[in-house]
């Protein structure tokens, strides 16, 4: 079975294709998964391979490798354009998340202060207030929202909680406006012998409702890159993606295709 995909807490630097050289941090465990999602595409796999014995890293921890991996990148003459929060799992279920990101502002400010700090977040914790305050704080606050339609985010996001609705989260991201990017995974398939589109016009309709509704810096836009954990997905090609792109920005919205 596909199972996690970094085995520490401070990974990288990586070549994103969405973010430039990336610093990764990983608030999960580094031999188990934790996440509030179980998406279909998951690169991390699906939360049944278990939760591991490592535990979440402490804040202590985060802070000491990431100052240790920052100074050692300096010294050296290294570059990098952005510390990215992603990894096993859902950065926000990290009890000090808020905390987290104040070291980390305050590392980044001390050893690369032109460094962005972006955050790949399921939006499922914006109920919480700190969680809130933390996503503020950083640069790039990327919040994933895969469809309007609640049955078609169910089929592909999989979430624990059985009150998740689309609708719910959309007025949760609404309340950051330009202060956050809204990411959409864009794919066809099946799961559980049930069909999944979210390329649909009416889907692509009700994501442009969203996203007027939310009012994003940006929008991105996406598809499998790599190998998923359900294997009958099929990736949406570049040129599709470029169409939809064109419907979203006939509607005054900035979308970014990766
Ligand atoms: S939200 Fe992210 S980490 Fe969680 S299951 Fe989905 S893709 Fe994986």
């Amino acid at each position: 079975m596909q199972t996690v995909l970094f085995h520490s807490t401070i990974f990288g630097p990586i070549h994103s294709r969405r973010l430039g050289t990336s610093l990764g941090v990983n608030l999960s465990p580094v031999d188990g998964k934790i996440c509030s999602f179980d998406c279909v595409y998951c690169e991390a796999g699906f939360n049944a391979q278990g939760q591991g014995k490592s535990g979440l890293p402490s804040r202590s921890t985060v802070r000491e490798e990431l100052e240790h991996k920052l100074s050692d990148m300096k010294a050296h003459g290294g570059s990098l354009d952005v510390i990215t929060f992603s990894g096993n799992g859902e950065p926000t279920l990290h009890p000090d998340f808020e905390g987290i990101i104040d070291d980390t502002i305050s590392l980044r400010n001390r050893y690369f202060p032109d460094v962005k700090i972006s955050v790949l977040s399921n939006s499922t914790r914006l109920d919480r207030e700190g969680v809130c305050r933390g996503l503020r704080k950083v640069d790039n606050n990327i919040l994933k929202l895969d469809s309007a339609v609640t049955a078609t985010m169910r089929s592909m996001d999989c979430p624990n909680s059985p009150s998740f609705t689309s609708e719910g989260v959309i007025e949760q991201i609404a309340q950051f406006k330009e202060q956050c990017v809204v990411q959409t995974m864009m794919l066809r398939g099946e799961h559980n012998g049930v069909k999944i589109d979210n390329t649909t016009p009416q889907e692509v309709d009700a994501l442009i409702a969203a996203y007027k509704r939310i009012n994003p810096r940006e929008v991105m836009l996406y598809s499998i890159d790599r190998k998923t954990p359900e294997e009958r997905l099929e990736k949406v090609s570049r040129e599709e993606l470029e169409q939809i792109a064109d419907r979203i920005r006939a509607n005054g919205i900035k979308v970014d295709v990766a």
